[in-house]
C-alpha cells in the first residue's frame, strides 16, 4: 500500500504546537502524526511556521512568529545567534538546556544501549554558562574594502562581521578585534577562498584562563607578512598581556584551519595554563579542552569512578597531551596514555617533566593496536579510562578491555550515541554499567559530555 502523502505542502504556512526537541535542540511538532523539525521552537509553544522542506517521512519548518512562548524562552544576549552557526540553544533558558542534554543521554541508553536501569544523574552545569571558551579561531574575510573577522554563518561560508562573542574569553574577543584593526590599517588583504589570494585567513586567540597568558596565532596564506615589524609592535602595545605571537603558514586551499609550517614571530613558543594542580604547555597546535573550569569537573569525576588507591596500573586511551593520564597519575602507581598524534604524544611528556610525574608513561600508536601490544607484553591494568573522538571506541578495542579484564573502566565520551553503542558490548563481555554523570563542557550548544563508570561482573 502506498504511503499516505504528508499533510503539509512546501512554502506553506501552518500554526504548530511544539511537543518535543531533537537533539540539536530544534522543535519537534506534529501535523496528523507527521513530524515537523523547527530550529528555536520550545516544547509547549504555539507558533506560526512555514514549511520549507518536505519529506517522506518529516520535514523542516521556519519559525515565523511564536504566539504562546513557553516560560523556558529568553532573550538570546548574542546579537548575530539566530545567524551564527556556533550556538544553538541561547534562546532556551540553562536549566532546560541542562535537562534536554539529560534527556539525550538517557534516550540514548534506552534506545540504542538497552541499559534503561543505568542511572543518568543530572548534567553538572556551570554557574556562569558564558565566556567560557579559552580558544577562538575567526577566520577574516574583506566587505567594502574593510577587513571583517566572525564567524560563518550557517551552512555557508559568509563571514557575520561580529563585535563579540559572548561564549569567549573577554581577552580572546578584544584580541581578534585588535588584531583585525591593526592588520586593516596596515592594508593587510584577506585570504580570498574562491582565487587562493590574499594574505590573513584566520585570527586565532588562545587565552590561559588560570594564567591569563595570551598567544596570538595569525594564519596566512604567504610566508610573507607585510609589515611585520609593525604589526607585531602595536599588537604587543594593544595588549601587554601578549606572550606569544606566532604566525602559521596555510598555503592550501582547504577547510582545515592550521599549515604545516609554525613560526614565532615574537615572544615564547608556548603558555601555559592549570587544570587543579596541574601545569601545562600549550603550543599553537596542541589540542587543549576548550573550557578549563568545566574540564575540572570533567577530571575530578573521571577520577572519582576511577576510585584509585596508589598502586593502581592503569591506561589512558586516546590520551591526546596527556591531560587525564597526568591526573590519574597523581593517584596511581604507573599510568599508560596511548594516542595516535605524535605531536600531542611529545606535548604529553612534556607536561610530565614539567610536572615532575614520573610513572607517566606516553605513546604513540592506535589505541586498537597499542593495547593488544601491551597484553601481550604482560601488562595488567587495574582501571582503563577511555576518551575516545565522536565516533566512538574502535571495536578491536572494546576486544583488547575484555582481554584485559579490569575491575573498573571509566568511560569519557563527547557523543551519547557511539557510548551507548559501546557500553551495550562492554555489558555483554562482562561488565556492568554503574552510572553515568554527563557534564556540559560546551553551554549555549547541543553538545553532550558524559562520564560512565564500569565495574567487571562479579
Ligand atoms: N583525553 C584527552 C583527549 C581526548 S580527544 C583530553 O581530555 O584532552 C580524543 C583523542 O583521541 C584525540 O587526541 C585524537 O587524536 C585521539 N585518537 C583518535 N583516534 C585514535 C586512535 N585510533 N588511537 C589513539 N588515539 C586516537
Amino acid at each position: 500500500m502506498a504511503k499516505p502523502k504528508p499533510p503539509v505542502e512546501k512554502n506553506e504556512t501552518i500554526e504548530l504546537t511544539f511537543e518535543d526537541l531533537t537533539h540539536e535542540g530544534d522543535g519537534v511538532g506534529k501535523v496528523n502524526g507527521y513530524p515537523l523539525f523547527v530550529p528555536y521552537g520550545l516544547p509547549g509553544e504555539k507558533a506560526l511556521v512555514k514549511v520549507i522542506k518536505v519529506k517522506k517521512n518529516f520535514g523542516f519548518g521556519k519559525l515565523l512568529e511564536v504566539q504562546e512562548s513557553s516560560p523556558e524562552r529568553v532573550e538570546p544576549p548574542c546579537d548575530v545567534f539566530y545567524q551564527c552557526g556556533g550556538c544553538q540553544l541561547q534562546h532556551m533558558s540553562y536549566d532546560m538546556q541542562l535537562e534536554m542534554k539529560q534527556k539525550q543521554v538517557k534516550d540514548a541508553m534506552r534506545k540504542i544501549g538497552h541499559l534503561e536501569h543505568v542511572p543518568v544523574h543530572p548534567v553538572k552545569g556551570m554557574k556562569d554558562p558564558w565566556r567560557y571558551r579559552n580558544k577562538v579561531s575567526m577566520p577574516v574575510g574583506e566587505r567594502d574594502g574593510r577587513l571583517v573577522a566572525g564567524f560563518y554563518q550557517k551552512r555557508s561560508h559568509n563571514i557575520i562581521d561580529m563585535d563579540t562573542c559572548v561564549v569567549q574569553e573577554e581577552s580572546n574577543d578584544r584580541m581578534v578585534e585588535a588584531v583585525r584593526r591593526i592588520a586593516e590599517r596596515h592594508g593587510i588583504r584577506a585570504y580570498d577562498e574562491k582565487n587562493n589570494r590574499g594574505v590573513l585567513r584566520h585570527i586565532m586567540v588562545r587565552t590561559g584562563k588560570n594564567t591569563q597568558d595570551v598567544m596570538v596565532v595569525l594564519v596566512t596564506r604567504t610566508k610573507n607578512l607585510p609589515n611585520q615589524e609593525e604589526l607585531i609592535d602595536e599588537i604587543r602595545d594593544a595588549y601587554p598581556s601578549v606572550k606569544s605571537i606566532v604566525q602559521n603558514v596555510n598555503y592550501k586551499r582547504t577547510n582545515v584551519i592550521l599549515g604545516p609550517e609554525t613560526n614565532v614571530l615574537w615572544g615564547e613558543e608556548y603558555i601555559y595554563d592549570t587544570i587543579g594542580d596541574i601545569k601545562f604547555a600549550i603550543s599553537a597546535k596542541s589540542f587543549y579542552q576548550i573550557n578549563p573550569t568545566q574540564t575540572k569537573t570533567l577530571y575530578d569525576q573521571a577520577l572519582e569512578y576511577a576510585a584509585l588507591t596508589g598502586s593502581e596500573q592503569v591506561i589512558d586511551a586516546y590520551c591526546g597531551i596527556g591531560t587525564i593520564s597526568l591526573f590519574l597519575a597523581q593517584q596511581a602507581k604507573k599510568v599508560y596514555g596511548v594516542e595516535v598524534v605524535p605531536e600531542a604524544v611529545a606535548d604529553a611528556k612534556e607536561n610530565a617533566k614539567l610536572n615532575r610525574i614520573d610513572n607517566a608513561e606516553f605513546y604513540v600508536g592506535q589505541a586498537e593496536k597499542i593495547m593488544p601490544w601491551w597484553k601481550s607484553q604482560g601488562l595488567a591494568p587495574d582501571v582503563i579510562v577511555v576518551d575516545p573522538p565522536r565516533k566512538g571506541c574502535d571495536e578491536a578495542l572494546l576486544q583488547s578491555m575484555l582481554d584485559m579484564q579490569p575491575e573498573r573502566i571509566v568511560y569519557v565520551s563527547c557523543n551519547p550515541s557511539t557510548l551507548a553503542r559501546d557500553l551495550r558490548v562492554l555489558e555483554d563481555g562482562g561488565y556492568e554499567t554503574k552510572e553515568i554523570q554527563p557534564v556540559d563542557m560546551f553551554p549555549q550548544t547541543s553538545h553532550v559530555e558524559a562520564v560512565t563508570w564500569l565495574e567487571k561482573k562479579k
